[in-house]
């Protein structure tokens, strides 16, 4: 498909002036493949990963096709957890205020109250499943205006749990409304939700898995260490490469509290970002990482999905990943948006056989070999 400017894809000026102020110029890939065919009107399956731009993908053509006189909420954005959804409101925010539109954000762990207020006389609402059904059970507003349905990392909404609530408030949207289904798959359980959802829906795959674009933002790096070396492997990282932000991950809540005690007693500062942190802590340990007060952050998968921060150039994968899509996920939080960054993954004894398969699916085995042998791998194909 041949590149063209956002004007050309049918974006209004207005919202053409507010991407450049953020110094987005040109439409990445995924833009490119859907925004017209959302502006049409027609329902979109999207797989496409975090980090590829998705967010405005959909995020532009929604602001587009809505106007400040719409009854509230006129769309709705289901994400899987709240670090996503208040990304997604940042991203949209300055677009959707162009249009004289509102956006407001739902998640649970914070009061109600205000919540609710907002939601009800906002444009776009940016929802987490659980605390929507809060919310329309206190019957502060309803879903009988929205226009648009957007579902992202809905294979992470499935993975979670929420099938049975995302079902329920699906059903409360209007039937004839637009339904843009943004996922990582569209195989198996979350291709089967997209086709009950959409409508002679539009798909686009934006490829990425194992492509020479993806290895050309980030070198992967595979590390033989055993277990009980991992932390001194760890520090020694931390210590010596040449970085800014590092996302380092853990398996379990409970892992990502000791590492980082365990770290400190070494002298290298490091947050810990998981669910049973209050929404304060976590939003507090973000600021600190944003602002590279304290520059590695310890995460688990549930509390690192979206994570959306600039200046991240390496990815620790300290336990490894249970599978590609994992993988891609985790390492993804680093390249963000063109930029160049380390995935390094410690590869224990007993984990060689499962890496082995993940870097085979990730076409990632003449780095997990080099790794292996104590080369580092070539960075660039
Ligand atoms: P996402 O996949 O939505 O999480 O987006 C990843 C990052 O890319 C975000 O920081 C976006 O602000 C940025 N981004 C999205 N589209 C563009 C674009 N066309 N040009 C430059 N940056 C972009």
């Amino acid at each position: 498909m041949s590149q063209k400017s956002f004007a050309a894809l049918g974006v209004s000026q207005p919202v053409v002036r507010a991407l450049h102020r953020r110094g987005i110029e040109k439409p990445f890939a995924i833009q490119n493949l859907v925004v017209e065919d959302i502006l049409e009107g027609h329902d979109v399956l999207a797989k496409s990963p975090t980090g590829s731009g998705k967010t405005l993908a959909f995020g532009i053509p929604l602001v587009e096709s809505l106007e400040p006189s719409d009854p509230t909420p006129s769309a709705l954005v289901l994400a899987p957890t709240r670090e996503l959804a208040k990304q997604i409101q940042d991203e949209l925010h300055e677009i959707a205020a162009a249009r004289g539109l509102r956006v407001a954000v739902a998640y649970g762990g914070v009061g109600l109250e205000k919540q609710a207020k907002e939601a009800a006389r906002a444009h776009i609402l940016v929802a987490t499943p659980g605390r929507l059904e809060d919310l329309l059970q206190r019957r502060a507003f309803t879903l009988s205006n929205v226009d648009v349905l957007v579902l992202d990392e809905a294979d992470r909404m499935l993975d979670m749990g929420f099938k049975p609530a995302v079902d329920r408030i699906v059903a409360r949207v209007p039937k004839d409304r637009q339904t843009l289904f943004f996922s990582a798959t569209l195989d198996g359980a979350a291709g089967q939700v997209a086709k009950a959802y959409t409508h002679n829906a539009r798909r686009h795959e934006h490829r990425v898995s194992g492509s020479a674009s993806r290895k050309a933002d980030i070198e992967h790096r595979f590390v033989p260490v055993e277990r009980d070396d991992r932390l001194e492997v760890l520090r020694a990282h931390l210590v010596d490469e040449d970085r800014d932000l590092t996302l380092v991950f853990v398996r379990t809540k409970r892992g990502a509290d000791r590492l980082v005690k365990r770290l400190k007693a070494q002298g290298v500062s490091a947050l810990a970002m998981h669910g049973d942190k209050t929404q304060g802590q976590r939003e507090r340990a973000l600021k600190s990482f944003i602002a590279g007060k304290v520059t590695t952050l310890v995460a688990t998968d549930v509390a690192a999905r979206g994570l959306d921060v600039d200046g991240i150039t390496h990815v620790i994968q300290f336990d490894p990943p249970g599978d590609a899509e994992t993988y891609t996920h985790r390492v993804g939080r680093t390249g963000r948006a063109g930029e160049t960054g380390v995935g390094i993954t410690f590869v224990g004894g007993e984990h060689r056989k499962d890496l082995g398969k993940i870097a085979r699916e990730l076409r990632l085995d003449r780095e997990l070999e080099d790794g292996l042998r104590g080369r580092r791998a070539l960075a660039r194909a």
